[in-house]
């Protein structure tokens, strides 16, 4: 099994796994092998080298949960900030009214927003409980309240 560091024509890097190097060749010719991030199919090899995969992975499988290259430390922490960004943008702040405001959204009594604020793990697990949707947002310092 081979690992190999991959790169496509947008500058994303991923992982890809392989029986051998010529599996990634043939497989690449076909153009099977994409970009799990945008599914561009020209897909180049980084220089790397080789790594003992001992978690016997299928043939091709992609995966961008690794630990990030170095290289790509930086975009991730630009789109993560740029997400953030928008989410705040797009968002109500409730702060400390998040648990109950998201219920009364979800039961229909109140208005169909996005929000944001603050709340407890307890009122989380409540909340996806009832089948409610929550996401953690974390916030780069870069976004974080200037006034803090
Ligand atoms: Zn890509």
């Amino acid at each position: 099994m081979k690992v190999l560091d991959l790169r496509c024509s947008n500058d994303h890097t991923f992982e890809g796994w392989f029986a051998s190097e010529q599996d990634f060749v043939d497989q690449d010719h076909k153009s099977l092998v994409q970009c799990p991030v945008c599914a561009d199919s020209k897909i180049t090899k980084k220089l790397s080298a080789p790594r003992l995969n001992l978690s016997g992975q299928f043939t091709s499988h992609l995966s961008t949960t690794e630990a990030p290259a170095t290289d790509t430390v930086h975009t991730v922490a630009q789109a993560w900030a740029a997400f953030s960004k928008k989410v705040l943008d797009n968002s109500e702040d409730v702060g400390q009214q998040f648990a109950e405001e998201v219920r009364r959204i979800h039961y229909g009594e109140s208005k169909s927003r996005a929000i944001r604020g603050q709340t407890t793990v307890d009122e989380v697990h409540s909340l996806v409980d009832e089948g409610i949707e929550v996401m953690p947002l974390l916030l780069p310092e870069s976004l974080k309240n200037p006034l803090h």
